[in-house]
């Protein structure tokens, strides 16, 4: 039974979808207060993240939206200056 738990377990991680990017919005929704990979603990937290392509993740960025000091997704991004 614990291979089987096992199988299941793997087949779960291939499902997962390729990591994505996430803007967090500030309380104030028109406001954006960080960026973060798709797998930040802090994000998650937040409950205030939506989901965007890398090429929006890398605008934001340039934007100075600041990157989030968990995940830096800057360093992820490769746009270090
Ligand atoms: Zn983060």
């Amino acid at each position: 039974m614990e291979e089987q738990r096992k199988a299941e377990r793997r087949r779960g991680e291939e499902m997962r979808p390729p990591p994505e990017w996430l803007i967090q919005h500030g309380l104030n929704r028109t406001n954006v207060d960080a960026v973060h990979t798709g797998e930040c603990w802090a994000a998650a937290k937040s409950g205030r993240c939506r989901t965007v392509t890398r090429q929006q993740a890398i605008e934001a960025l340039r934007q100075q939206v600041p990157a989030c000091t968990h995940c830096r997704p800057d360093t992820a991004l490769g746009i270090l200056d």
